[in-house]
Formats: structure tokens, C-alpha cells, sequence
């Protein structure tokens, strides 16, 4: 689940992370009296999305006066923003944030994840933050600092340190930065994260570090012991088809191509998605509707393929193990009555009374092409969709 860039700062703040001092407003008037309560006379208004770009998008509004401040919200507020990493979303914006400006002299780059290959909870950290960190990723990999935890020992103070004298901080903010790490660790293991990133971990002009965004993202196994995470979620901010999919237990993934999949099993639903490209063909959708796959949930299924109107034809490609391949017939033939389908389906059913089930789809009536195999349904799939 992602976070706000205000809610991973509330977090930040509870374990001692620095952050400048900030409200969310959600009107022009609401921003001008936060700007008001923080005092000063520098503000920064900015776009609560699900995804950084925020600045190169115009999202990130620096103010000097109260009226820009106003100006700033009612630009931002209920508009939408996409960015070069909403994967071509256009997410709404309910939500500003104000906070006071700081002066930054340098911006930093630090994140913590799980890294599956060193089997640890990593930091990656960089000297040339900021905006532009991509970039420094592509161009110059060497910039990029790496430190593993040893799941046992935990962090240590020496690892930060050191991973401080690499960054080229002074002694003072060395220390700053061990404090930070160690307090961004235990939020990290106690708030079961998945990911924690502050671009620009920023050094004020007074010398001092401060994190100016943060993107928080946790893990969804862990939603049952974090009901105050789980409180936090802005369902506004997901993608539609994956919300309605999570009420049915539906792992659901919207794509960009035009061949809607319907597959049961995750292993069988990569290598279907795979197979389809191999045919020349792109995926609408991951879906994996479960080994006890049921007739209402293949019915949600389909409404939650053809919800999109990218989607061209749909690969049911169903292996009967633990469910009935005559179950799964019904339960098409059920689901294509119900919502009306009038793109081509194309069905491959294979196991457990598979016979059975090719014969209630052929003697059903409907328009459904079978399939031999896998690799015969992504080619049919592939040539219905062109
Ligand atoms: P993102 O583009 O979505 O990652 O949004 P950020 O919050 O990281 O802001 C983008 C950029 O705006 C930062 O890299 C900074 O250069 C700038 N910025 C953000 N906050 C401040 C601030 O308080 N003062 C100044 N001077 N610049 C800021
Ligand atoms: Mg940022």
C-alpha cells in the first residue's frame, strides 16, 4: 500500500526523523490559513499524489507571499496530475500540502527497502540527489552507495557513519544522519514497510539535514497487525479495476495491452501473459481468480475484464485442479450471459473433468472459441484482438 508524501512525514516525525513543519489543506482558503498557523514568510504548496515527478509536473509550488500561496491550491486543488511515474494515470488531487520552505544547500538521496538478493532490509543512498536521480542511476552508478543489514545485529551506528563519510557529510551531520537511519529502521521494521524513500534528503543552508518528500510504501501482508496504516489508505489514489478486484480477492493487475486474461493460478497467469506476448500479442491485465475458483467469482472476473474498454478479447485459460473444468464452464457461460460479453472469448480448460467441461461450452450456444492448448488460445486470442 503507497502513502501520502504528508502521511510518511507524520510517520517520519513520530520517530525523531526531521521534517519541515507542514499542514494539508484541501482549499485555497484552508492553505492560506495553514501558511498563516506556520508563520514565516516561504511556503511550499504541493500536490498529494501517489507518485513522485511531482516537481518536474508542476506539482511543487514555492510561495512568497500569502497570495501565492492561494494561487498555488486553487491551481492544484481538484485537478488531476499525471507524472512521469504514474504509469500514464491521471491521479486526482484532494490534497495539498503546506509546509515551510527550507533554503537547501545540497540535496541528498536516501531509501530503504527489501533487497531479495542480499536477503536484507538495504539503504541505497546517493550524494546527488533530487530531481534528477534517475539519471545519476543511468549515467554515473557509482554515485549510488549501498549498506545490507544483517538481519541479526540490526543496524549499526558504524555502518551509518560510514555510509555518512561516503556521502561527504561533515562530522555534525554524520551524526544527524545516524540518528535518522536508526530512527528510519525501527519505523521501518515496527510499520512492516516495503519501501521508504527521501528524495531530496536535503542540508539546509544553516548545515543541517532535513527530509523535504518522503514516499512511504508497506506491506500488504501485514495489513491485519497495522490497522492505523491500513486507516491511512486513499483508495481515490489506486486504480479502479485493482480496488474492486481486492474486495472479490481477486489478484488483479491492470496492463496496458488488449487481451483481457482470466487464468487461475499465478504461475499460470505469468506464463499465459507470457505466451500471448510470444504470439505478438499485449496483456490487459494480470488475473489470477485463485485455485477455488467459484462461479460468482469468475462472473466478478469477467465484469472486471471487460470494466475496461481497451480490452479487445479475453484468454480464459483454466487448469482444473482443485476446481472442476465443468464448474468453470458454468461459471463462463453464466458470466458471459450475465454481463453480456461481445468481444471473442476464447476458452482453454484443461484437468479435472475437462471433457465435461468442453461440451457444456460447446452445446451452450454462445460464441465462445475453444482452444487446444495454451499456446493455440494466445494465438486465437491474438488474431481475435488485431
Ligand atoms: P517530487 O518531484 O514529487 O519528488 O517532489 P519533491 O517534494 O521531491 O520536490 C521536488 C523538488 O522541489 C525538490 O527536489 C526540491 O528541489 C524542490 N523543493 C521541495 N521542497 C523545497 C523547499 O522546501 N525549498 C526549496 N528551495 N525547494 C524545495
Ligand atoms: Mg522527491
Amino acid at each position: 500500500m503507497n502513502f501520502h508524501e504528508y502521511q510518511a512525514k507524520e510517520l517520519f516525525a513520530e520517530y525523531g526523523i526531521p521534517v519541515p513543519a507542514g499542514r494539508v489543506a484541501r482549499s485555497p482558503e484552508e492553505a492560506v490559513a495553514a501558511a498563516k498557523a506556520l508563520g514565516g514568510n516561504f511556503w511550499v504548496v504541493k500536490a498529494q499524489i501517489h507518485a513522485g515527478g511531482r516537481g518536474k509536473a508542476g506539482g511543487v509550488k514555492l510561495c512568497k507571499t500569502l497570495d501565492a500561496v492561494q494561487d498555488a491550491a486553487k491551481a492544484l486543488l481538484g485537478t488531476t496530475m499525471e507524472t512521469y511515474q504514474s504509469a500514464g494515470r491521471k491521479l486526482p488531487i484532494d490534497v495539498v500540502l503546506v509546509t515551510e520552505a527550507s533554503d537547501i544547500a545540497k540535496e541528498l538521496y536516501l531509501s530503504m527497502l527489501v533487497d531479495r538478493a542480499t536477503r536484507s532490509v538495504s539503504f541505497i543512498a546517493s550524494a546527488e540527489g533530487g530531481v534528477e536521480i534517475e539519471e545519476v542511476a543511468r549515467t554515473n552508478p557509482d554515485a549510488i552507495q549501498h549498506l545490507d543489514v544483517n538481519y541479526v545485529q540490526g543496524l549499526q551506528p558504524y555502518q551509518c557513519r560510514k555510509l555518512g563519510f561516503a556521502l561527504g557529510l561533515n562530522a555534525k551531520q554524520t551524526g544527524q544522519l545516524t540518528k535518522l537511519m536508526l530512527g528510519l529502521f525501527k519505523l521501518f521494521n515496527e510499520r512492516d514497510l516495503a519501501l521508504v524513500e527521501l528524495n531530496p534528503l536535503a542540508i539546509d543552508t544553516a548545515g543541517n539535514l532535513v527530509v523535504l518528500d518522503g514516499k512511504v510504501n508497506s506491506d500488504d501482508n501485514a495489513d491485519f497487525r497495522q490497522p492505523k496504516l491500513v486507516a491511512l489508505r486513499d483508495v481515490r489514489q489506486e486504480d479502479e479495476a485493482e480496488v474492486l478486484a481486492t474486495q472479490y480477492n481477486l489478484n488483479y493487475v491492470t496492463m496496458d495491452g488488449n487481451i483481457g486474461c482470466m487464468v487461475n493460478g499465478a504461475g499460470l497467469a505469468m506464463a499465459t501473459m507470457d505466451v500471448i506476448k510470444l504470439e505478438g500479442g499485449e496483456p490487459a491485465n494480470f488475473l489470477d481468480v485463485g485455485g477455488g475458483a467459484t462461479k460468482e467469482r469468475v462472473t466478478e472476473a469477467f465484469k472486471l475484464i471487460l470494466s475496461s474498454d481497451k480490452v479487445k478479447a479475453i484468454f480464459v485459460n483454466i487448469f482444473g485442479g482443485i476446481v472442476r473444468c465443468d464448474m468453470i464452464a458454468e461459471g463462463i457461460i453464466a458470466a458471459v450471459k450475465e454481463v453480456g460479453v461481445k468481444i471473442p472469448v476464447i476458452v482453454r480448460l484443461e484437468g479435472t473433468n475437462v471433457e465435461k467441461g468442453k461440451e457444456i461450452l460447446a452445446s451452450s450456444g454462445l460464441a465462445i472459441q475453444p482452444a487446444d492448448d495454451i499456446n493455440d488460445g494466445a494465438r486465437k486470442a491474438v488474431a481475435a484482438a488485431a
